[in-house]
């Protein structure tokens, strides 16, 4: 069954208005709505794909080559040198909006309180036995 069109479908229809900052044949980026700063950009491929891992060769292609593109610019635009690039995928990892999407995040300069974006990177991280991480590793490989 064919899947509901997301908010970014409609957008890509051209039935609800962006601020467009970029289209080739394969991508589309714009201005997030509810920006975390000034500058947060959305890029988003045309295929209508919900996760990152059901899209094609040729569509994760063309998102790799303009992000970088779209992260400098992005930058030289808002005056800011640092940014995080985040993409969710499934309610659990923070998604709403069920179309593969890339955030470009522009994090200004830190003050005492942060940066104002509330965009917290923490993690705690574990620890990797050495059997474990070979098996593991050999099935992702496997699935490959
Ligand atoms: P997610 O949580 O799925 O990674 O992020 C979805 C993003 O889409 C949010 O940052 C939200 O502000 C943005 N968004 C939702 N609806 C619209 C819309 O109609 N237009 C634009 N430009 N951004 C949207």
């Amino acid at each position: 069954m064919a899947s509901q069109p997301t908010i970014f479908d409609r957008i890509l229809d051209g039935e609800i208005p962006c601020h467009k900052v970029y289209e080739d044949d394969d991508v589309l980026a714009f201005l997030d709505i509810g920006p975390l700063s000034t500058g947060h950009t959305l890029v988003i491929p045309k295929e209508r794909k919900a996760f990152l891992h059901e899209l094609s060769d040729e569509q994760s292609a063309a998102l790799g080559r303009v992000l970088p593109r779209l992260a400098r610019a992005v930058m030289q635009a808002t005056g800011t040198e640092a940014y995080n690039v985040l993409q969710n995928n499934g309610a659990t990892a923070g998604q709403a909006v069920f179309h593969v999407h890339f955030h470009i995040i522009p994090r200004p300069s830190r003050s005492a309180d942060g940066d104002g974006t509330g965009l917290a990177v923490t993690w705690k991280p574990g620890s990797l036995d050495g059997e474990a991480g070979r098996t593991l590793a050999a099935a992702i490989a496997a699935a490959l």
